[in-house]
């Protein structure tokens, strides 16, 4: 199967299945979305373990994701009016773009504003909740044979020393013989592997828990001459928001955002699988990848204008039908508990 076939496969098990293995645990919502992480190190697919309650109480911040400016006003804003730079820490940037950011708040909601002998006071309507229990990192190679791992096992390595993600995992396909013994050995014994069949995902190795509080190591670059990489602390500050940051991502985009960047509006573009839904190209009559339903597509073919006089005529023809449904499930999932 094709990776990003298998990436979605493994994002639909561990929306109904995760945690894995006899670790389940009803308090655990899992909220999985597919390609995040920092500029340097992206995940295929991310799993930010948080409850009902804490979603609850990260609802009335809205759907959209809050990114670094909103959430520094959304954590530190205080109960009773104060003047916006004597109430928020020193943001380390300049602060007008503190201001700008108070505004947007105050747009989303959650903060009020008010101008006081010119200047901008503001209080929050909502204490910012404590929503993220734990954020695991899942590698999807679906036929990874030996000469592939060590390459991958360099990358989970960095991924360990950095300790960003609570867990990380390798999520391969089971083959007869369970999975590839080359590969458990190559892989760092930090790091779980799942083996996927059938749409399910079972361990076969546990990962160890990373320590998230203290400094990780951050490798900048990776020469083939190993004694020449350059690394860098990252500090506990800096790793803490960016895990709020991922998470906030995830609430936003879930997994089925993939629809965003593929071909909805070509008439060979189904979707399969109530499970998923995954999308189908009818021309090529299997599961298309992201990459290859695109502008670039040979086969693209526009939806014929009369599908969209068939009782779609305001708002477009299927393809924006199948967009709407996508968003919508993505919707229900973050509502489903509340
Ligand atoms: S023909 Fe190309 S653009 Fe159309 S659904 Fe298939 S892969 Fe996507």
């Amino acid at each position: 199967m094709k990776e990003f076939g298998f990436e979605l496969r493994v994002c639909a098990w561990a929306e109904r299945g995760w945690p894995p293995g006899d670790n389940a645990d009803d308090d655990v919502v899992p909220l999985v979305a597919r390609q995040l992480g920092t500029r340097r190190r992206r995940w295929d697919t991310v799993v930010v373990e948080t409850t009902e309650e804490a979603l609850r109480r990260r609802a009335p911040f809205g759907e959209a994701r809050l990114d670094s400016d909103l959430l520094h006003v959304a954590r530190n804003a205080p109960a009773a009016w104060a003047y916006y730079r004597e109430a928020l820490p020193d943001p380390g940037y300049p602060w007008r773009y503190v201001r700008e950011a108070v505004h947007r708040a105050a747009d989303r909601g959650f903060v009020e504003t008010r101008k006081r002998a010119g200047r901008v006071e503001l209080r929050r309507r909502y204490r910012y909740p404590d929503w993220v229990d734990r954020v695991v990192a899942i590698e999807n190679k679906p036929n990874l044979g030996a000469p592939a791992a060590d390459a991958l096992a360099e990358q989970l390595e960095h991924d360990v020393a950095l300790g960003l993600a609570d867990e990380v995992w390798l999520a391969t396909q089971a083959t007869d013989a369970g999975v590839e013994p080359a590969l458990l050995e190559a892989m760092p014994v930090e790091a779980g592997i799942l083996a996927v069949a059938d749409g399910r995902a079972e361990p076969v190795w546990n990962p160890r828990s990373l320590d998230v509080e203290t400094p990780g190591t951050r490798v900048l670059e990776r020469p083939d001459d190993p004694p020449a990489a350059r690394f860098e602390y990252a500090d506990p500050g800096w790793k803490r928001r960016k895990r709020l940051e991922i998470a906030e991502r995830a609430y936003e985009r879930g997994w089925r955002a993939y629809a965003e960047t593929m071909r909805t509006d070509c008439r060979h573009f189904r979707l399969v699988d109530p499970e998923g839904p995954f999308p189908r190209c009818a021309a090529k009559s299997r599961g298309q990848t992201a990459a290859e339903c695109s502008a670039g597509c040979d086969a693209f073919e526009p939806e014929p204008p009369v599908w969209r006089t068939r009782g779609w005529p305001v708002e477009g023809g299927p393809g924006k039908a199948v967009e709407r449904l996508l968003a919508r499930k993505r919707r229900r999932r973050r509502r489903r508990r509340r």
